[in-house]
């Protein structure tokens, strides 16, 4: 579909962004690169970006038709249209979604040589879109989305649609593949890139790009253009941004290109040359600190390691300007120094350290390819003592032979590809332009300019020194600059005029004179403008001194007037940006990044959840309202009826939905839209959800959710945890899990009970409660079901995530291992032998337990005499597709699975034992252990709980939650939290560090939390430390190796790796210490770091373990997705590229036909089984591409009839099916009989038969059915048969039903079938049955096929229309409930035990308590709740991750006690689980029943520490529970009364 047109463009790109009545915002690009127009649909719950490429539905011919197709004919009216000229972002920030649109463009370089325009932002928008969900949101995160949206773009951002312009010119990669280090909105662009339209939003650059068109004496005309690209590796403003940063970048770093070519007409050849340099601020660790008082701010450099990283920084700049050949001599990097020099000046320290930097880095011999070096220059002293011209000259005389020794690239761009051999030199092309580029010269090195703040003196001396150059290109492309008067009265010399770089030897009054000075006035007015833009975006004003530029022109004397005061002014607006802006638009640049978001945004999910239950979602069952609706409830699913009242006929019991997802996914989110009248007790008080694949197997995941009374339109969110299993159950009595004594855990979850998942459930039954007090109907509003699917479209294309996902997988199944955390010690021979204590994330993967990714199961442990060869994975026990069975029950694919193994449990009692032998009280720093070691051996806390129990041990003694001080907990809490956060700020800063660079060997360093196993200790003699001596006995003790020991940084004695403390210790002592944060480098040992960093580094790690777990199991699930889909062997992709599979489906439908059943969309109603080594059956319907072409899926062979009932992913005009013959063809015995059926729901009686159909009849006419398909069928029609319906057939639903005649007595032998039937999925057992006696099972003939494919066309839902109820519901519904709530006066209320029970003493004169009023909480979920555990940026947009926030999420309880009785005792009347509403919405939950008592208890229950507060708001609130969860004044008990029996009162009562 991707038609690029290189040349002759003949639109431009239009991009209208159309919001519908309903709040729906549609984005319709119609690209400059392509013929047609695509509609990108914003999911107006989940912000993300829809779409599907499916023409006629969301790619379109023209941008009107796009516009009639969303508004149905202009049936349906837009609020608003917004036409733009490109996208340049789309991010979705919690609940709010962010699309940034350029609505002026400027063709600032209308045509590149070669073709290609750049294009500068003149004017952009950011469009606001408020996304209905109740994700809370704190203050500050608020608040930092509107600074995002306040970013300056205009005038100083450009991009290019058609060319990679990252690179110098001309570059040698695609537009697709740009330099990270200049590309600004990579985070920005991603939702684009993931939906496969990475086209569709731009490559944003951030800096300066024009040019200017000269004439000449010699009457050839030239082209200059400059461009200034701004490094996005150290960005921010100058007082925060100076010198190295620990990316290896500096702050104001511009890379800046001067192009220059001669304009020609279409079809001929240009030639061009290009020139480059460098600027920014001296790569060393330095700064400025602004003093109120003092001018000039003063200069420090920093005292510890200022040097760290230059290196690499030098490194970067010699990889880009590298064009040696045969990688022979040296690249030259020559800085050029401005600074002030003399004595006393603040800026000499700087220029002493310059030096002494380059001095570091020669002597450690780290640059072995780059000739460094460095010319002191002060400009402004020169200036003062010797005036501009002279300063200039001397310039030239410094630059000359650095700027010629460098030299500049140049070559011609040649239109056709035709004489490619002819051209002597580099030749360059891409699929971007149509012809090549030809580059006879290169630039090898660069030249680097630099004063304080890479601005003012920085653009003015690269302008001379360019100028000098651009005279240089001008001569090289035939453009004489040469003055006439100077060429005629000198002798006409030719030589003369020839001579290469002959202006660098004149006097500045001899290149005026000698010179044409409309060019150069002309690249000196694009210098101008560019220091302006690099000045304002670095310091928020112009530059200054920049009157120096104009010295050639002839204003030149007005202009150095003008600047004095001009100098001025800015010199204060600089202050006065610094000083009050400059932080704020530092984290506006970071935000823009996508840096740093766990800071300015914690709460704010990097991969949104996905609303499955919208678009082709449908109600399995109708369910009837009381109006005459046609849809059967299908509205419930749509938000253009967000605002619907669904009403059920009569006052009901239950009422039940039965949801077809419309894709499979996990289940993470039902939300709900709060829909009533008058009286808001008709909408339902609690909700089941039972999840499952089909029909057949549905789990009971979550029971008697409540549902408050909410004000009409509530969103109200309710997480759904995974199915957990009857054996957690019961291992943990859970009934008495919230009983009031329990301990909340602060520190991390000690309970945890993981559910499973399934990434492809696609069934979701709700079932709603109405309160028991109404006898009314039932009001509905909208349903949404919210989960995470998986990236199929890109898996099975390979593309995005789904490519990092399939790469996973590959070299997981090709290597037998995979990234879980070590699980050595499941092997009790491991366990204390080796040295492996380094964490899972540093794990050589060599060194890890073979893991089976089918089951998860670790091979090793699984049985002793399985050989860890390939074969183990084809043994057919581990088949994960032939009993559905079985499967269902073991979604979970973690130890919990099997039993446990005795060993593990019997390990971790042993442990305890250790811990215990000396004292038999456990103290927090053993507990932590212990739980790090459960953790490691892969024990649930089922598992744990019931081995403690089974030596009479409770569990509660080994919690840490329990163990440790109350007082500390809130300490440690917080320490762990600000490490996690200086361990994501230290990976970030890695990653970017690692843009343009190899990436460094770090083997041998210290690892982030260097936690100890049980047992282990200290080396002895080779250690000076002794910090964890061998005091322990244990059988075999595990010794650290002599060799790695380390210096301390703090004492400076050595120390072994078991008694230093974690990497992480140094970040979080540093960050305390307040020190320079260059230092993140060389260990301590755990003698000189503190108590409390070595318990946040253990709580951390005991996070990180679980969270790792977690992850894994998601990933295993995942994998086992792929192999119930397209088969075991998934990671074997065969060269049956898409291409093919897209060929041979073209083949296969006839016009206007679509396949209609392919999954993700198509999937079955019913389970299905498989002979064992059969591909799965959800292999019929996947995408032609997926999968061994030899594959195909076989019924058991016990089965003569098989009957599919195939799930449309759409309501369909049917026409017909087309089944693919399996590989090993058709036989008389195995031939089926047809028949279909279709239907629209499930009730098989409604069901109407379509046709049937003998195969058998069929492979006597058609022979090249029968038998093994044959190999060379490359670009030929798949073998099928194709099941036409006489009409077309409207459904949703297509049974087929296969049928063979079984032979009763079975004489077949074995034939070439046979080899088939096991060549791939099982040889194993292929030999074993070879070798069996025959007539057994496997050569009875059963019913088999490659494919199905369903074809005809899908129909458009119908769009809701507004519709009115019939005026008699209306008035049912306007009518007000009998009865309203009043407030209970309450006397008083205080909160008691950890802030977490609220205590309200009620008089005794109150009426009955009938329930209580809620608010909801101001509570965030932080995203970041750990340090990441691998190099693997967990919140990174691309990464593919599972946020374990919606796998397993933080659910709050509330349990309401009560005084009552006699004697007084505390009684529990109701415990709610509390559903997520937007902070501060009332909600209202009844009692069982009124109550009264004197005293009331409202306890919070659950994962309490899940939740903090916005930074904003909460800061340092002394205790360990979020301030947005606390209870005060949130809770108001109220009772039910009728209006007029308080007269009065009632109004200033109610509540
Ligand atoms: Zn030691
Ligand atoms: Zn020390």
């Amino acid at each position: 579909m991707d038609s690029p047109v290189t040349a002759g463009r003949l639109r431009n790109t239009s991009v209208v962004v159309a919001t519908l009545d309903s709040s729906e915002v549609y984005i319709i690009v119609s690209l400059s690169s392509r013929t047609d127009t695509q509609a990108v649909y914003i999911d107006p719950t989940s912000g993300a970006l829809v779409h599907d490429k499916k023409l006629g539905y969301d790619v379109f011919h023209t941008q009107d038709e796009a516009l009639n197709y969303i508004t149905d004919d202009s049936k349906l009216v837009c609020k608003t249209i917004l036409y733009a000229k490109a996208i340049l972002g789309y991010v979705v920030l919690g609940s709010t979604a962010l699309l940034l649109v350029a609505t002026k463009l400027d063709a600032s370089i209308p045509y590149l040589p070669g073709g290609g325009c750049v294009y500068t932002v003149s004017e952009s928008k950011w469009i606001k879109i408020l996304l209905q969900n109740p994700q809370q949101q704190g203050k500050g995160e608020v608040k930092s989305i509107q600074e995002l949206t306040e970013l300056e773009i205009d005038g100083k951002h450009y991009f290019c649609e058609t060319r990679d312009i990252t690179r110098p010119f001309p570059s040698r990669f695609s537009l697709q593949n740009p330099d990270d280090e200049f590309v600004w909105n990579g985070w920005l662009s991603f939702a684009f890139r993931r939906i496969g339209l990475e086209q569709h939003c731009v490559i944003l650059l951030q800096g300066f790009a024009n040019y200017r068109t000269f004439g000449s004496l010699g009457q050839q005309e030239g082209n200059v253009a400059l461009i200034a690209r701004r490094s996005r590796l150290h960005p921010g403003t100058r007082y925060l941004a100076r010198g190295l940063n620990s990316c290896y970048s500096t702050g104001n770093e511009i890379e800046c290109e001067q192009l220059v070519w001669v304009p020609k007409r279409s079809g001929e050849n240009v030639p061009f040359n290009v020139y480059i340099w460098r600027r920014g601020t001296i790569p060393m660790w330095w700064g400025a600190e602004l003093k109120m008082t003092a001018a000039e701010a003063a200069i420090y450099v920093s005292d510890r390691d200022p040097y760290k990283g230059s290196a690499r920084y030098y490194q970067r700049l010699t990889k880009r300007y590298d064009t040696r050949k045969n990688k022979t001599g040296l690249v030259p990097i020559v800085c050029v120094n401005l600074l002030r020099i003399g004595e006393g000046k603040s800026e000499n320290i700087l220029v002493q350290h310059f030096e002494e930097s380059l001095n570091h880095i020669r002597s450690t011999g780290q640059l072995p390819d780059t000739r460094i070096h460095l010319i002191h220059y002060d400009w402004h002293t020169s200036v003062r003592l010797k005036g501009e011209q002279q300063t200039i000259e001397g310039l030239w005389y410094h630059l000359k032979a650095p700027t010629i020794s460098i030299g500049i690239s140049e070559g011609d761009y040649q239109h056709s590809r035709m004489h490619m051999d002819d051209c002597e030199g580099e030749k360059i092309y891409n699929d971007d332009i149509s012809g090549f580029f030809c580059l006879r010269a290169l630039q090898n090195g660069v030249i680097r300019y630099n004063c304080a703040d890479s601005l003012d003196r920085t653009n003015a001396a690269s302008y001379f020194g360019a100028l000098q150059v651009f005279t240089e290109q001008c001569r090289r492309l035939g453009i004489l600059l040469d003055n006439d008067a100077v060429y005629d009265h000198n002798t006409r010399k030719q030589s003369f005029s020839d001579k290469s770089w002959k202006r660098f030897d004149m006097t500045f009054e001899e290149f005026k004179r000698s010179t044409v000075l409309s060019p150069v006035c002309h690249l000196a007015e694009l210098f101008l403008i560019s220091g302006d833009i690099h000045a304002t975006l670095y310091t928020g004003s112009k530059a200054m001194h920049s009157h120096i530029l104009s010295i050639f022109s002839d204003e030149a004397a007005k202009a150095k007037q003008f600047s004095v005061a001009q100098n001025m002014k800015i010199n204060l607006q600089r202050r006065y940006n610094n000083a009050v802006t400059d932080s704020s638009r530092h984290k506006q640049l970071e935000m823009f990044l996508g840096l740093r978001l766990f800071k300015h945004l914690p709460s704010v999910s990097i991969q949104p959840l996905h609303v499955l239950s919208r678009r082709f979602s449908f109600l399995l069952k109708p369910i009837a309202s009381i109006d005459q609706h046609p849809d059967d409830g299908d509205s419930l699913l749509s938000f253009k009826q967000k605002n619907l009242i669904w009403i059920s006929q009569q006052a009901a019991d239950i009422i039940q939905l039965f949801i077809y997802l419309g894709e499979p996914c996990h289940v993470c989110q039902l939300l709900l839209t709060t829909s009533h009248g008058a009286d808001d007790s008709t909408y339902p008080s609690t909700v089941d959800v039972r999840t499952g694949r089909d029909l057949d197997v549905l789990k009971l995941v979550l029971e008697g959710a409540s549902i408050p009374r909410c004000p009409n339109g509530t969103n109200i969110m309710i997480p759904i945890p995974g199915a957990i299993s009857d054996e957690d159950m019961n291992l943990k009595t859970r009934a008495s899990l919230h009983a009031p004594q329990t301990n909340p855990s602060f520190l991390y979850d000690f309970e945890g009970v993981e559910g499973e998942m399934d990434f492809l459930t696609r069934v979701v039954v709700l079932t709603f409660y109405p309160a028991e007090s109404t006898s009314s109907p039932v009001t509905l509003g909208e349903v949404e079901i919210l989960g995470i699917s998986l990236p199929w479209r890109d898996i099975f294309a390979s593309e995005g995530p789904g490519l990092k996902l399939w790469e996973r997988v590959t070299t997981s199944n090709n290597n037998n291992t995979n990234s879980f955390p070590s699980k050595t010690g499941s092997n009790p021979d491991v366990f204390g032998l080796t040295n492996d204590v380094l964490p899972p994330a540093k794990c050589d993967t060599s060194r890890n337990p073979q893991v089976d990714l089918l089951s998860g199961e670790d091979i090793n442990s699984r049985s002793d005499s399985q050989p860890m060869t390939e074969i183990s994975l084809l043994d057919p026990s581990l088949d994960t597709c032939h009993d559905r069975k079985e499967d269902n029950g073991s979604q979970r694919v973690s130890v919990h699975d099997k039993t446990p193994t005795k060993t593990s449990a019997q390990h971790y009692i042993s442990c305890f034992e250790i811990l215990t032998a000396l004292d038999n009280r456990l103290g927090f720093a053993e507990a932590m252990k212990l739980e790090i070691e459960r953790l490691r051996l892969n024990l649930s806390t089922a598992e744990r709980d019931k081995a403690l129990s089974s030596i009479g041990i409770n569990p509660a003694r080994v919690n840490p939650n329990i163990i440790i001080e109350e007082s500390d907990i809130n300490s440690l809490c917080k320490a762990a939290n600000t490490l996690a956060m200086l361990g994501q700020t230290s990976l970030e800063d890695k990653i970017t560090g690692c843009i343009g660079l190899d990436p460094l060997d770090d083997k041998n360093d210290m690892d982030f939390w260097n936690i100890n196993r049980i047992g282990e200790g200290c080396c002895g003699e080779s250690c000076q430390i002794h910090a964890e001596p061998l005091t322990l006995t244990l059988t075999s003790t595990s010794i650290s190796s002599p060799e790695s020991t380390f210096i301390c940084s703090g004492c400076k004695r050595r120390v072994c790796r078991v008694c230093c403390a974690g990497k992480g210790a140094m970040l979080l002592r540093n960050n305390t210490g307040g020190s320079s944060n260059n230092d993140a480098d060389g260990v301590i040992c755990k003698l000189c770091c503190q108590d409390s960093i070595l318990d946040a580094l253990t709580l951390d790690y005991v996070r990180v373990l679980i969270s790792q777990l977690r992850n894994s199991q998601a990933e295993a699930v995942a994998f086992k997705a792929f192999a119930q889909v397209v088969g075991k062997n998934y990671g074997k992709k065969e060269s049956f590229n898409k291409y093919e599979a897209n060929k041979a489906l073209d083949l296969l439908l006839r016009d206007d036909e679509e396949s209609l059943a392919e999954f993700p969309f198509g999937s079955y109603l019913h389970s299905i089984e498989s002979a064992s080594g059969s591909a799965p059956p959800l292999s019929l319907l996947a995408s032609l591409d997926s999968g061994l072409q030899q594959s195909y899926w076989r019924a058991p062979a016990s089965t003569s009839c098989v009957e599919l009932v195939i799930v449309l992913g759409n309501l369909s005009d049917v026409s017909g099916v087309v089944l693919l013959v399996s590989p090993c063809g058709y036989s008389i015995s195995d031939a089926p009989n047809v028949q279909i059926w279709t239907s629209n729901n499930i009730h098989k009686e409604e069901r109407s038969c379509v046709g049937k159909w003998d195969v058998r009849s069929l492979i006597t006419s058609s022979p090249e059915l029968c038998g093994p398909e044959k190999s060379d069928k490359e670009g030929q029609t798949p073998r099928h048969i194709r099941f036409d319906f006489r009409n077309t057939v409207r459904c949703r639903l297509i049974w087929v039903k296969l049928s063979i005649q079984k032979v009763v007595t079975s004489s077949v032998s074995f034939g070439k079938d046979f080899n088939l039937l096991s060549f791939d999925e099982d040889p194993l057992s292929g030999l074993g049955r070879r070798a069996s006696i025959g007539g057994t099972s496997e050569t009875d003939p059963c019913v088999h096929a490659k494919r199905i494919l369903v074809v005809g066309c899908p129909v458009r839902a119908d769009i809701g229309r507004s519709f009115q109820h019939a005026s008699s519901v209306k008035n049912w519904l306007e009518k007000a409930p009998l009865l309203n709530r009043y407030k209970v006066p309450v006397d008083s209320e205080k909160l008691i035990d950890n802030d977490l029970v609220l205590e309200q003493s009620i008089s005794p004169s109150s009426p009955l308590s009938a329930g209580f009023r809620l608010d909801g909480f101001s509570a965030i979920k932080p995203q970041l709740t750990h340090s990441p555990y691998s190099d693997v940026n967990p919140l990174d947009a691309s990464s593919y991750v599972f946020e374990h926030r919606f796998i397993s999420p933080a659910v709050l309880h509330i349990q309401v006690s009560a005084l009552q009785g006699l004697p007084e005792e505390m009684v529990v009347v109701a415990e709610y689980r509390i559903p997520e509403v937007k902070g501060g919405t009332a909600t209202y939950f009844d009692f069982p029943k009124a109550i009264s008592s004197k005293k009331m208890y409202f306890r919070l229950v659950g994962d309490v520490n899940g939740f903090a507060d916005d930074p904003e708001d909460g800061g340092d609130t002394g205790r360990p529970l979020a301030a947005g969860l606390c209870l005060l004044n949130r809770i108001k008990l109220y009772y039910y009364a009728h209006p007029s029996d308080l007269g009065r009162w009632a109004s200033l009562s109610g509540i």
